[in-house]
């Protein structure tokens, strides 16, 4: 062993000694969410503190800054994947130093503050009450930008904590041309008197059958339930707990179908992503910095992409129909139409896939103006609630539905929103890719042949993901950089079909 590849073993000792906090502290949050009692609640934020202090501090150590500066320059006889983590964990390292612990102290406990007062503001639906604790959270955020640092936008400092590689100009080249082709098309499509009819969706579904569709679609994915399994929580998620422990949840509605098994194959798509990460990353473990769009496009794919497409349930409609025998007397063309229905809703979370990167966009332009100073936190249900008209259609009642209605400014996840934008377009143009690398791929998904196209993703994208940034493992796999053009001619393509237009 050479001296560069024991310095790499040190490196990997390294990141599995904080990963083991990492998935403990994970391994809590579940915990919280889907078993814990609630007087557990007290005392539980002084376990996470404990348990995620250790992980950052063996994450920013001496030690590991003297690993790393060994490695600079001194790598070229690794592999090409062992040099990405490199370049990954260095990137991180030097994005956790550049902040005192003291601030970053301050900001865990404002922003502590500030999801409770959230919570309270939303119940009352006023927000006036969490106008103050959102001030203080964009305040820490100027102060992180200037930390960070960026060249021409603010903004820029942020978004790397969520989406490396990728800056505000990238995100308005795509967004610019989205808004004037989108807003139109959903108008066209809102305009149509031949719309699909939703309420085959609506009725009485038992949570026991309703689980047992999730779990049959799961396994038809190819989710592996010998290392990870699926429980209920009020918001779905996945969770990595261990190297070889991926679990997800799901939310059940009972007088709809739809939302549980959507939201199971969603996060099946997010468990896939973690269950075919290569073994060299076993005990990577990055809670920080790493493509959430990357993440967020292997979700979208199987939820809407497959999940909601026509290949998909010529196959698995069958299945369907055993579990609920009152579809036996609706057409697969019908059902297909009702999950795909488009309507502008105030919701973000209750969306279709077409109108979601509106919802997305609006909280973009939001926070962009918020931490350029262009805005006034005083300033924002009056701004939402214009840009809803504008982009939507629709005007919420009040702030519960409008801007209060989304937990990530109370987290402090600022430059988190275009994530999901990126995801969708993510997902678009890797299929759009993997279907000219298979060209038999759409009839192999409708004979319920998945692993094809899962085999496809676990060597082009679930191997090394967590450790690219988005667009750079995207141009790698499509040849070329994100862009808008696979997603909108996948969506234009499918709901004109759907909704009859020529
Ligand atoms: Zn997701």
């Amino acid at each position: 062993m050479n001296n560069t590849e024991r310095l790499f073993k040190k490196l990997l000792e390294q990141l599995k000694n904080a990963a083991k906090f990492y998935y403990a502290f994970d391994l809590l949050e579940w915990d919280q969410l889907i078993k814990m009692p609630p007087g557990g609640a007290k005392g539980r934020a002084e376990i996470y503190a404990a348990v995620n202090t250790e992980g950052f501090k063996l994450l920013t150590s001496d030690k590991m800054g003297e690993i790393l500066k060994k490695l600079k320059g001194n790598v070229e006889n690794l592999n090409p994947e062992k040099q990405l983590l490199i370049k990954r964990i260095n990137a991180i390292y030097q994005r956790l130093k550049v902040v005192p612990p003291d601030l970053m102290k301050a900001f865990n406990e404002a922003k502590s503050r500030a999801c409770t007062i959230w919570t309270e503001a939303k119940k009352k639906s006023d927000f006036s009450i969490f106008q103050p604790a959102l001030k203080d959270l964009v305040g820490f955020m100027h102060q992180f930008a200037e930390l960070y640092g960026y060249e021409k936008n603010p903004y820029d400092g942020l978004l790397p904590s969520f989406e490396p590689g990728i800056t505000t100009e990238d995100l308005k080249k795509i967004i610019n041309p989205l808004l004037k082709e989108l807003i139109p098309f959903v108008r066209s499509l809102i305009e149509q008197p031949n719309k699909p009819d939703e309420k085959i969706l609506k009725g009485h579904f038992s949570e026991r059958l309703q689980r047992k569709l999730s779990l049959e679609a799961l396994k038809v994915i190819g989710y592996n339930f010998n290392k990870g399994r699926l429980d209920i929580a009020p918001h779905p998620c996945t969770a990595a707990v261990g190297p070889e422990d991926v679990r997800l949840a799901t939310r059940f509605v009972l007088k709809d179908l739809a939302p549980a098994l959507f939201a199971s194959i969603h996060e099946g798509g997010h468990g896939l992503y973690e269950q075919g990460k290569d073994p060299l990353l076993r005990w990577v473990k990055l809670d920080t910095d790493y493509s959430l769009g990357l993440h967020e496009s292997q979700s979208l794919m199987w939820e809407n992409i497959v999940g909601r497409s026509l290949s998909f349930w010529k196959f698995f409609y069958p299945k369907l129909q055993n579990i609920f025998p009152r579809f036996r007397n609706i057409a697969l063309k019908d059902f297909y139409r009702a999950i795909n229905t488009v309507k502008p809703s105030l919701i973000r979370i209750d969306t279709d896939e077409v109108t979601y990167n509106l919802h997305v966009i609006l909280r973009f332009e939001i926070e962009e103006a918020l931490i350029k100073g262009e805005i006034k936190v005083k300033d924002l249900p009056e701004l939402w609630n214009k840009k809803m008209k504008e982009y939507l259609g629709v005007v919420p009642k009040n702030d519960a539905e409008g801007v209060l209605q989304d937990i990530h400014w109370s987290l402090g996840c600022f430059g988190y929103f275009p994530t999901y934008m990126l995801g969708n377009l993510y997902a678009a143009q890797l299929f759009a890719t993997a279907k000219r690398e298979i060209p038999e791929l759409e009839e192999e998904i409708a004979k319920g042949n998945l692993s094809v196209f899962l085999e496809w993703l676990r060597m082009k994208v679930h191997r090394f993901g967590l450790i690219y940034e988005g667009p750079e493992l995207i141009r790698e796999v499509t040849g070329e950089s994100p862009t808008l053009k696979f997603w909108l001619d996948y969506i234009k393509e499918k709901y004109s079909k759907i909704y009859d237009i020529s």
